[in-house]
């Protein structure tokens, strides 16, 4: 369970200003080639999770990167689990919660208005947050609570009952799933990427390369796809780090076969790091409705590639 611990990453960095420390869990993923330009971790952070991380991403590649990473998920171990849970706790706690008012034609909508091979890109669960797709000033949703690994998380009502069938489907089959982190709020994601900064200039690093360091770790304020409140990390009580080793348990494996009957999506796949320029997550899920699940899915391919595909 849970100490929260973060992560996020993202790419260039400008934010800045104030260092404030906190203890932030980053849950260090290790990233790509090269400090900067390399695939981040999302803006994952907060994973109520252990996150031992150092990921193995693998195949991120961490040339460069590897040693800070290696370092900060040091630093993620030890963090305290206050800092994430914190935040999620306040977040949750704010929530609206009602799961159960939520219309279920709202999830039928996108099923009877799209086609198969064509989805309107300004449909709400089309909404794309990534380095290069900040989500929109003032975005705001109806939130609603899940209660998982015992507490209470917050995401977009018009896809939590998708997540809640998800896991009670899987709790059918004999897999647990737990929620680690959920909606996220962009203060939440400026306080942790400001603390990481404010680590590597403890460290020796200049403001600057700190804040370079740090983006490749931590996503950038407002381009983490936890600020949609579709996204979600999902882990399970028998391995609970958020690193590519995930991918080697009964509930990823149950999560690969089964997310797209519930509207999610596997977002960042370990292939296409340079693409999504976020380190290889198999614990991290998206929502997109059911058939571009599906579609997304059965093609391999990320969000960006969908929508280029089959975007309107
Ligand atoms: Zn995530």
């Amino acid at each position: 369970m849970a100490t929260g611990k973060k992560k996020h990453n993202s790419s260039g960095g400008i934010l800045g200003t104030i260092l404030i420390l906190c203890i932030v869990t980053v849950c260090a993923v290790a990233v790509g080639k090269s400090m900067l330009g390399a695939p981040q971790e999302n803006p994952d952070t907060s994973h109520g999770v252990q996150a031992s991380q150092t990921d193995t991403d693998s195949d991120s590649t961490s040339e460069s990167v590897s040693t800070s990473s290696a370092t900060d998920s040091a630093s993620a171990g030890q963090t305290s689990s206050e800092g994430t849970t914190d935040t999620a706790t306040e977040e949750s706690s704010s929530a609206s919660t009602d799961t159960e008012s939520s219309d279920p034609s709202d999830k039928s909508d996108f099923v009877s208005s799209n086609k198969t091979d064509s989805f309107d890109k300004d449909a709400w669960y089309m909404l794309l947050a990534n380095p290069d797709h900040p989500v929109p000033d003032g975005y705001t949703f109806e939130q609603a609570t899940i209660y998982s690994a015992g507490r209470n998380w917050v995401m977009d009502a018009r896809c939590a009952e998708e997540m809640k069938a998800m896991i009670a489907a899987a709790k059918e089959d004999g897999v647990e799933l737990i929620l680690c982190s959920t909606y996220r709020t962009i203060e939440t994601q400026t306080k942790n990427f400001n603390n990481k900064v404010k680590e590597y200039m403890n460290k020796g690093y200049s403001e600057e390369d700190a804040k370079k360091v740090t983006a490749t770790i931590i996503a950038v304020p407002g381009t983490s796809e936890h600020h949609t409140g579709m996204a979600a990390d999902i882990v399970t009580p028998s391995y609970q780090r958020l690193n590519a080793g995930f991918d080697q348990t009964d509930a990823y494996k149950w999560l690969e076969a089964h997310c797209a009957e519930y509207g999610y999506v596997l977002r960042y796949r370990k292939d296409k790091t340079e693409i999504t320029k976020i380190i290889y997550e198999p614990w991290h899920y998206r929502y997109v409705g059911k058939e571009a699940a599906t579609i997304m899915m059965n093609e391999k391919l990320s969000f960006e590639e969908f929508l280029e595909k089959y975007g309107t």
